[in-house]
């Protein structure tokens, strides 16, 4: 495996170290591999202090927000520590889709990788192996159940035995806790590493961390006594809007048509079968859409993916089998057409758009019917009392964020332990809704449930109840004789999508309770005596049609792939692109492992003439500009001429 420009300056690099301080010799080395490797220029937020503290033999737990950078993390603290004969350094990767990019996008930079799992032949992992013991590698990513493999085990310990493993990373280190929404049990094990790998630095890192599941990693992972470096979780580009849901289907074709033409994007649904009717309406709507889930035939769905990666502007609809992992840097949008079942999720998810930093948009349509559903998969799982009480306060505070008036990004960081300020990127933010005291409403629909309990000796659903406030003559009226309440008809001058939202938010807030019969029969909750009393008062936003029909607040149309470029910059970018697919399929790897498009888009303002100025664009190291610099100084060229004989 060629690993030219990292075996040739090593001794150099950690040398630059101040024979007085091997800490800051660290981060020198740190440094000259970020720009020499990687070709970037500076370290990101706390990506300095993290490495630092890594490649200075300290164990560490890294929370960074999704596209934060945590990748460099690992990757240049196993490449310093390789230089400083310290030995190879084990990913522990969940995904094999992304295990297989990143090792690819290593390759790219000239570092010396490579993965063992399942998709692997024996041979293959053999050869792996091999290397692993010869001390070829940089960087070996793993699956979590082969590190428990007695085999690999052994060969580790092996390794260890010569002083030869010098990190273990755990990326996506959540998936140990089962408050997590994608626990590992394999990921258990790794409890075990600092027993027997005594002395070599690990790294957790996870861009999900409440405070149930960052103690879980702690503590599973034996980390307690380590660093913790908490970033900031705000993703200030993404801007997010949650509507009610009408017609979720129009909602949405309404909301990609007017926004998103030909980007990509992710859709979320909560069943397997709605993925596949979701996808087949976009299709047949005129989108490139392909389905995602868990219930397809592993082939159909590995390349669903490849081509979600690899293509431009292809929209993938999924359930939340689809992401973990996925690294694409320019999905524009994520949207949910199902609640998910807490904000860890809501978070996760969204934070699957913009990675790249340009503006993104999470948009998600509910309704009453997904709280219903949400509460009953609670109530009718297995779990314990007390499982269940965490589950349920999860999805409550999900809720709650959904119903918020103010401010989401507040909402959604307090959650996360940090306080913040009115983001201005939100859609509340941008169009504040209109709230209204509806106390009294509140009143008259509670005091139904309780009627129907007393006069009728029984509970109803929703739509029974609706008629009744609303003064609907229907069978099922007469049958109980409920036109005879002094609620009936009571509300008839207030819509019905305002008391199904009210209704909605009676049950966030527990004032009502539903059933877990099959009819979704509605109860009153202890909540609902202070308002029935008057002691409580409850608010409500004003259901305007223009605001729904926008589902608050658009982005402004920014064609983000030529934001910023001249006429001729766009034409060179449209050609660097063209190029870079190419090479992307020679090497079978996603577009954006070849070249991102911050720094195509930068390789087309600079139009650089020679391999000086290539050297300073950002993302291009000292690999790639060997590996490519000719080739795209070519492709400018060609495309100048070709711009200036088209203007004679
Ligand atoms: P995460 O794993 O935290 O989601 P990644 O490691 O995938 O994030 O990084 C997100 C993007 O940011 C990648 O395209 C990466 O190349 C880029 N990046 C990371 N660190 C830097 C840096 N210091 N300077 C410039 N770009 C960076
Ligand atoms: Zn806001």
């Amino acid at each position: 495996m060629d690993t030219s420009p990292l075996s040739a300056p090593s001794a150099d690099l950690t040398a630059y170290a101040p024979a007085s301080s091997r800490h800051a010799g660290a981060e020198t080395a740190a440094l000259a591999v970020l720009r020499e490797v990687f070709g970037f220029d500076a370290f990101r937020g706390a990506q300095e202090d993290i490495i630092g503290h890594v490649i200075g033999g300290g164990d560490a737990l890294v929370l960074m927000p999704t596209g934060g950078g945590k990748s460099l993390c690992y990757q240049i603290p196993a490449i310093v520590r390789q230089r400083q004969g310290h030995g190879v350094a084990v990913v522990v990767s969940p995904l094999i889709a992304l295990m297989h990019n990143q090792v690819g996008a290593l390759h790219e930079v000239g570092v010396a990788a490579a993965f063992l799992n399942s998709s692997q032949s024996f041979e293959e992992s053999r050869a792996v192996e091999q290397q692993l013991l010869r001390g070829e590698l940089t960087l070996l990513y793993v699956a979590p159940e082969r590190l428990s493999a007695p085999r690999f085990m052994a060969l580790l310990v092996q390794l260890h035995a010569q002083n030869k493993v010098g990190l273990f990373a755990i990326d996506e280190a959540h998936c140990v806790s089962q408050w997590g929404h994608d626990f590992r049990p394999d990921y258990r094990s790794l409890s075990l590493l600092h027993e027997q790998f005594p002395g070599v630095p690990r790294l957790a890192l996870t861009a999900t961390a409440d405070d149930l599941t960052r103690e879980d990693m702690l503590h599973h992972l034996a980390l307690t006594e380590s660093r913790a470096f908490v970033s900031s979780f705000d993703r200030p580009n993404i801007r997010y809007r949650i509507a009610e849901k009408r017609d979720a289907m129009a909602q949405l074709l309404g909301f990609i048509r007017s926004e998103f033409e030909g980007e990509a994007g992710i859709v979320y649904c909560q069943s397997r079968r709605r993925v596949e009717e979701v996808a087949a309406q976009l299709v047949r709507a005129g989108f490139n859409a392909l389905a995602y889930h868990a219930g397809m035939e592993s082939d159909v769905r590995r390349s669903n993916q490849d081509r979600f990666l690899r293509e431009d502007g292809v929209i993938v609809v999924a359930t939340i089998a689809f992401g973990m992992g996925i690294d694409k840097p320019d999905v524009r949008f994520v949207a949910h057409l199902d609640m998910p079942k807490n904000i860890e999720g809501y978070y996760q998810e969204t934070g699957r758009a913009g990675r790249d930093g340009e503006p993104a948009v999470a948009w998600m349509v509910y309704g009453l019917a997904d709280v219903v559903n949400q509460r009953r998969q609670i109530d009718e799982g297995v779990a314990s009392d007390a499982f269940k009480k965490g589950l349920r306060g999860k999805l409550d505070a999900l809720l709650a964020l959904a119903e918020a008036t103010d401010c989401r990004r507040v909402h959604l960081l307090d959650y996360f332990g940090e306080r913040s300020q009115p983001c201005g990127n939100c859609d509340n933010c941008l169009m504040p809704p209109e709230v209204f005291d509806a106390t009294e409403n509140a009143r008259k629909l509670l005091s139904t449930i309780y009627r129907f309990q007393q006069v009728s000796g029984m509970a109803f659903g929703s739509g029974h109840l609706l008629d009744v406030l609303r003064g609907k003559i229907t069978e099922r009226v007469t049958q109980y004789q409920h036109e005879q309440l002094s609620t009936f008809g009571i509300g008839s001058d207030i819509s019905e999508a305002q008391w199904r939202a009210l209704l909605r938010q009676l049950v966030t807030t527990g004032a009502v309770v539903i059933g877990s019969g099959d009819y979704a029969t509605l109860h009153l909750g202890e909540p609902a005596r202070a308002l029935l009393k008057n002691e409580a008062r409850i608010s409500q936003r004003v259901l305007s049609p223009a605001r729904a029909s926008k589902s608050g607040g658009q982005t402004r149309r920014v064609p983000v792939d030529d934001a910023g470029l001249d006429r001729l910059g766009q034409r060179v970018f449209g050609e660097l692109k063209a190029w870079r697919s190419e090479v992307a399929r020679a090497h079978d790897l996603p577009a954006y492992v070849i070249f991102n498009n911050n720094t195509l888009k930068a390789l087309a303002q600079e139009r650089p003439s020679d391999a000086d100025a290539l050297h300073g664009i950002a993302g291009i190291g000292a690999k790639k500009l060997e590996a490519y610099g000719q080739e795209v100084l070519r492709v400018i060229q060609t495309s100048l001429g070709a711009a200036a004989a088209a203007e004679k």
